[in-house]
């Protein structure tokens, strides 16, 4: 009998939409372990694949079937183990993307490039030296409040909610329990591992330097790896490596890291938990937050999510048990109120803009608190949520704005480089220096971004020095000055050194920084959110305000020293609608009642966390096709009575808030349903229905259409 070759099948990122199944059948000369790593040929090219678990991974070829061969394995690398395959095929069901394409994404993209002698080469270099010793690890002494957080955390199995102020101490909380999770024996001959993740990029920083100095001296100078898309593609191949064979002990990373290999997994801490950035919004549209638990779950680790300000999701999920539900929610709710050192939180001032006289950007109150500040050598931050210097320029004679041609939005008035860029789609052109439209010379803009605070402020503040006689000086902050790599840890230094007297940003600024010396913190025009037709809208603006609110008067010491000069932390509003429940509850920083009556509504109006919902998006060269796509898919369903639906509302399709960007329509449809599981099923049975309804020729002129569970924005 001649010897077979062993079948695979090897999970790969095929072509979106091009009809091929998840996993494809490869020959193999021997039989591979699932989570080998593979390189295959598919089409004309060589691709990287991972040997996925199947019922007929090897046996005799059909008759004359003419299987490919693999082309080589990654020796050298450990196949991929069972909770992170179980990882990822949970993750790619849920999300409704193909398995092949979560896997791959879910991998350091180097390894997609290098071929297996170029990686073996790599895979030679020494790394740090796990270099483990019996270094003593200094810890300074938990406050009670802390304590008691890491007792519970310690014996009980969570998820927990450590719902702490800003500046109580939950970092100082996750770095013990990491500790803890780090010196506990293993149970198998794999060291134990932490995945701590943070919301931005430019928080990493930061908190790798609280991380590395506490365990590198115990646990090596590689124990700690960080990773996210700020770094190159060889750091994030090096990182990755070393989390997955163990020798990295912590990893820290944004929402990417929920993905990395960590087979050792006891702890996984999500700070921030409240962030919308952990939600993906591009290819598998999943919310790591949510695949942390699940993953925790799976893997027998703990999960620690932390928040001032958590979300109304995990509030819910945590409350406590009542007589009419004695269980209560699945989360632990741990309490920590205080702030370190007895700070006192930020005083909120709120500024009635309908006192003010007309087109006043800074009140007079709150521009004599700042110019107070500078002169004592304290800091403030001034935060606005809009780049640029204005969002539009129009004519006065004939009402011209400044329109992007491409898509439904105005272009956004940048003066320090004289032009009109669209923020959506990118298109730029110089500042004409007269109407397109009628000619006038008199074109001017309308509303301001951070360029014209930065430029106003400096202005009103020209006269104010600061404690060295020197004049006050202003930085800003956001996504037009920080383009260049480096350029934000260089400006976040600045501040951090105290070179700078006012700050001025986006909501960059606002979160999670450390800044020892910023005394006040002030919202100008914080109004727009309020009536945004995004149910979450307010939920957002109360988790920024109280963050910012949070950068003021962190180092207690500081505080102490300024007291002399009757230094309070402050935050400031300045709003036509004061009296608004958001800065009702923000005045005495009361998240509980602020998500109680959030609750209320929601639930009243049994939206999520009362229900689950997805969105389908459709782009198209036509609004009407984009929705005739919707529409039509809609009606196959109901046609087909798919499962699910009778739980299930399907709601018409409408044009999104910006219906057009780059020339391409674009149209929603929401589902909403009582039972995640019923929605979970109808998605899965209408995907092969959205296929068929794509191929039909009424929908020729479809781009594309996508799905997002759990959509944070609506
Ligand atoms: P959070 O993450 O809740 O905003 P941090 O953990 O950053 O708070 O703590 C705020 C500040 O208090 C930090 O400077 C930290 O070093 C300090 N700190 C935290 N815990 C303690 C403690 N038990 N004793 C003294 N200082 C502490
Ligand atoms: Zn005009
Ligand atoms: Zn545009």
């Amino acid at each position: 009998m001649p010897i077979h070759p062993a079948i695979v099948q090897v999970a790969l990122h095929t072509p979106s939409h091009s009809g091929v199944g998840d996993l494809l059948s490869y020959a193999s000369e021997r039989p591979l372990a699932p989570g080998t790593l593979v390189r295959v040929p598919l089409g004309t090219r060589e691709v990287l694949g991972v040997v996925w678990d199947s019922d007929e991974a090897t046996g005799e070829l059909p008759d004359g079937a003419t299987l490919r061969a693999i082309a080589g394995v990654l020796e050298g690398v450990a196949p991929l183990d069972v909770p992170w395959r179980r990882l990822v095929a949970f993750a790619a069901r849920y999300y409704q993307r193909a398995l092949g394409e979560v896997a791959l994404a879910a991998l350091p993209p180097q390894l997609r490039d290098l071929r297996p002698e170029q990686l073996a080469r790599r895979l030679r270099r020494p790394v740090a030296a796990a270099g483990e010793s019996q270094n003593a690890i200094l810890n300074i002494a938990l406050t009670p409040e802390q304590e008691s957080a890491r007792a519970r955390i310690s014996s009980e199995n969570g998820p927990f909610l450590l719902f702490g102020s800003t500046g109580s101490g939950k970092t100082e909380v996750y770095l013990r329990c990491v500790q803890e999770v780090l010196e506990a024996d293993p149970a198998s001959d794999f060291p134990t591992q932490a995945l701590v993740m943070v919301p931005e990029i430019n928080l990493t920083p930061q908190l790798e330097e609280r991380f590395v100095s506490r365990f590198a001296p115990r646990f090596g100078p590689g124990a700690v790896v960080s990773l996210h898309s700020g770094m190159t593609n060889p750091q994030r191949l090096k990182s990755w490596l070393a989390a997955h064979s163990g020798t990295a002990r912590i990893v820290l990373g944004t929402r990417m890291a929920v993905f990395a290999s960590l087979p050792g997994l006891k702890l996984i801490v999500v700070d921030e938990e409240h962030d919308p950035s952990y939600k993906q919004q591009e290819g598998a549209r999943y919310s790591a937050r949510d695949l942390a638990i699940w993953r925790g779950r799976e893997q027998g680790a703990k999960v620690l999510l932390g928040s001032a300000t958590p979300s109304l999701e995990s509030w819910y999920a945590s409350r406590p048990p009542t007589p009419e539900y004695p269980e209560g929610g699945r989360y632990v709710r741990l309490h920590m109120p205080s702030r370190i050192g007895a700070g006192a939180l930020a005083r909120v001032r709120r500024v009635d803009m309908n006192q003010q006289p007309r087109r006043t950007v800074f009140s007079a109150p709150l521009l004599q608190a700042i110019t107070e500040r500078v002169a004592r050598g304290e800091q403030s931050m001034i935060l606005l949520n809009r780049r640029g210097y204005a969002p539009v320029l129009h004519c006065v004679d004939c009402g011209w704005k400044s329109d992007c041609p491409h898509c439904s939005a105005h272009q956004v008035f940048h003066k320090t480089d004289r032009t009109l860029r669209c923020h959506h789609c990118g298109y730029t052109v110089r500042v004409p220096f007269h109407c397109p439209t009628c000619g006038s010379p008199d074109i001017h803009p309308m509303g301001r971004g951070t360029e014209q605070l930065e430029e106003q402020l400096s202005a009103l503040l020209s006269e104010v020095l600061r404690p060295d006689r020197t004049p006050a000086r202003i930085a800003r902050i956001d996504a037009d000055t920080t383009k260049a790599k480096g350029a934000l840890e260089a400006q976040l230094a600045q501040v951090h050194s105290g070179e700078v007297d006012v700050l001025v940003g986006t909501q960059m600024i606002a979160k999670g920084h450390d800044f020892r010396r910023i005394t006040l913190v002030a919202a100008v025009q914080p109004d727009g959110a309020l009536f945004s037709s995004d149910f979450r809208a307010a939920e957002r603006l109360f988790a920024l305000l109280m963050q910012a609110a949070g950068r003021a008067g962190r180092d207690a010491a500081y505080m102490a020293a300024q007291a002399v000069h009757g230094t309070q932390p402050e935050m400031w509003v300045q709003s036509f609608h004061p009296k608004h429940a958001v800065f009702e509850a923000l005045r005495t920083h009361d998240y509980e009642a602020f998500a109680a009556q959030q609750l209320k509504e929601r639930e009243e109006a049994a939206m999520p966390p009362f229900a689950y919902q997805a969105l389908v998006r459709s782009d198209a060269r036509t609004q009407d096709v984009a929705q005739g796509f919707l529409t039509a898919a809609t009606a196959a369903a109901h046609a087909a009575g798919l499962p699910g639906l009778e739980v299930v509302t399907l709601y018409p399709p409408v044009p999104l808030t910006i219906q057009r960007v780059a020339n391409v329509e674009r149209a929603q449809m929401l589902m909403e349903s009582s039972s995640r599981a019923a929605l979970q099923r109808f998605l899965a049975a209408w995907q092969p229905v959205l296929q068929t309804t794509r191929s039909q020729p009424e929908h020729k002129g479809l781009i594309r259409w996508l799905v997002d569970v759990d959509p944070l924005a609506i």
